[in-house]
């Protein structure tokens, strides 16, 4: 397997879990990747909106409700409202949710004049990730450290019969696939002054998307989508922008206690690529698979469970 980021790791514990011998090889350990930056909350977000997402939501949807009563995953069923600065239709993504209801305008923050209010599964990615990568040791998968510099180099190197395929946007030099295209977010990591119900304000022609995603301890801020931008490096002027824009939110994120800077690459593709194909390309057949999970867009939390349920069943049925 190749990608240790939500993607990776989950597609690795469905295969270790069966009884199946996995070792992860990723560039990036974790809680480096761009899943250890979201925020995170479930919902469909920058990802193709088709039947197959539909399913994939749903089982994750599921599988996070079930995590959320163990402390320990880092899942947790949050309230919290999804507004607008102009009328905002229902969103039907959200009808697996049960408690998705309209927001009295009249208490909505400044500037939001239409809002939607939900619970939903918030993973606090670090602690998810540590929770994933425990249950695949736990299984007896292993996870090891190492950039490769081409799916070709990976396929000759190693002798496995099946390499599994989640770089994410790295997908698009790794494979290569020009078709996955990063879509950049900046999060501002602040320690929770006492906020319980997270925030999604849409972004618009003049405003960007503005969130507060309340963990234990900590609150996670944004946002940016940034097309077509590969700068891991945080930018002061966006995360100052991201604390105002806040700030207006909840007034006691003003004087918030900053923790941390990051910067995450949501890997965008028109669709998500989930297939098996030979190992070999279009060559002679060695017999081996090469199967991928990619292109999760703004919305690999949400797909994690119902992809790699499925990159798992593509696994096995080569066996
Ligand atoms: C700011 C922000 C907020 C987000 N909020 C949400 C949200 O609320 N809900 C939601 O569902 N989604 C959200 N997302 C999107 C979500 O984070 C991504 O869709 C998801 O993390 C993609 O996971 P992945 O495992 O495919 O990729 P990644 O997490 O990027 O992991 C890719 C892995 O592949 C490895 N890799 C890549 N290339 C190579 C190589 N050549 N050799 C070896 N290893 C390689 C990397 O090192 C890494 O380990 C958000 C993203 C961002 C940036």
């Amino acid at each position: 397997m190749i990608g240790a980021g939500v993607a990776g790791l989950t597609t690795a514990v469905c295969l270790a879990e069966a009884g199946l011998a996995v070792t992860v090889q990723a560039g990036q350990l974790p809680r480096q990747t761009t899943s250890a930056v979201a925020g995170a909350i479930w919902g469909p977000h920058l990802v193709e909106n088709s039947d197959r997402v539909t399913r994939w939501c749903a089982e994750t949807l599921e599988v996070l409700t079930t995590l959320a009563t163990d402390p320990g995953t880092g899942v947790r069923l949050v309230s919290g409202t999804q507004a607008a600065r102009a009328p905002h239709p229902r969103p039907d993504w959200a009808a697996p949710l049960r408690d998705l209801g309209p927001h009295d305008p009249a208490s909505l923050p400044p500037g939001f004049v239409a809002g939607w209010r939900y619970t939903a599964p918030v993973v606090s990615m670090p602690v998810y990730l540590d929770y994933l990568a425990g249950r695949l040791s736990r299984a007896g998968g292993q996870l090891t450290a190492g950039p490769l510099d081409s799916l070709a180099q990976a396929v000759r190197q190693s002798t496995a019969p099946v390499i599994v395929n989640c770089t994410g946007a790295g997908a698009r030099d790794f494979v290569p696939d020009p078709s996955v295209s990063p879509v950049r977010g900046q999060v501002v990591i602040a320690e929770n002054p006492g906020i319980t119900e997270f925030f999604i304000g849409v972004g618009d022609e003049t405003h960007e998307l503005c969130y507060v995603f309340p963990h234990q301890g900590r609150v996670v801020l944004g946002g940016t989508e940034i097309p077509g931008d590969w700068s891991l490096e945080p930018r002061p002027a966006t995360a100052r922008r991201i604390l105002a824009d806040c700030a207006g939110i909840d007034p006691r994120l003003g004087a918030a206690w900053i923790l941390e800077h990051r910067v995450g690459l949501r890997p965008a593709r028109p669709q998500v690529r989930l297939e098996a194909e030979n190992a070999d390309g279009d060559g002679p057949g060695t017999g081996r698979l090469v199967v991928h999970n990619y292109g999760h867009g703004g919305g690999g939390i949400t797909l994690s469970w119902g992809c790699a349920r499925e990159a798992a069943r593509l696994v096995m049925s080569f066996r």
